[in-house]
């Protein structure tokens, strides 16, 4: 997509703290961190968000799962915890429609339910 922030970043066209990269999957650090470790993983091919998945990238979503588990391992969040999620639509409070999953950690978290 031309002007998706996400794809220009994936594209090289903006500059992103990349902590893997390949083919198909970026992971950088969020611009604006919520944690001590806030990093997004993302499909490289455009995806608004997880109800525009289809049944065909399902491998490249078990990889992406795969990778942040070893991203999180990588920042020495494995024994400590983390969070991986995905903002999906208007209330969830997405607002970059190309779908990534923050990668959350490096202090407590606070319980997710309020
Ligand atoms: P969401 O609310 O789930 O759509 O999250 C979008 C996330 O993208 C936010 O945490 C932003 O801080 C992050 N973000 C927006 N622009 C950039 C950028 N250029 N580089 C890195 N992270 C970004
Ligand atoms: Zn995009």
């Amino acid at each position: 997509m031309e002007n998706c922030i996400f794809c220009r970043i994936a594209r090289g066209e903006i500059p992103a703290a990349a902590v893997y990269e390949d083919e198909e999957i970026l992971a950088f650090k969020d611009i604006s961190p919520k944690a001590p470790v806030h990093i997004l993983l993302i499909p490289k091919k455009h995806i608004s968000g997880l109800s525009d998945m289809e049944e065909g990238d399902a491998a490249l979503f078990g990889r992406l799962n795969f990778l942040a588990a070893q991203i999180a391992r990588e920042q020495g969040l494995a024994e400590s915890g983390y969070r991986l999620i995905t903002n999906c639509g208007r209330d969830s409070g997405q607002e970059v429609f190309h779908i990534h999953y923050h990668l959350l950690g490096g202090c407590f978290l606070g319980s997710f339910w309020g």
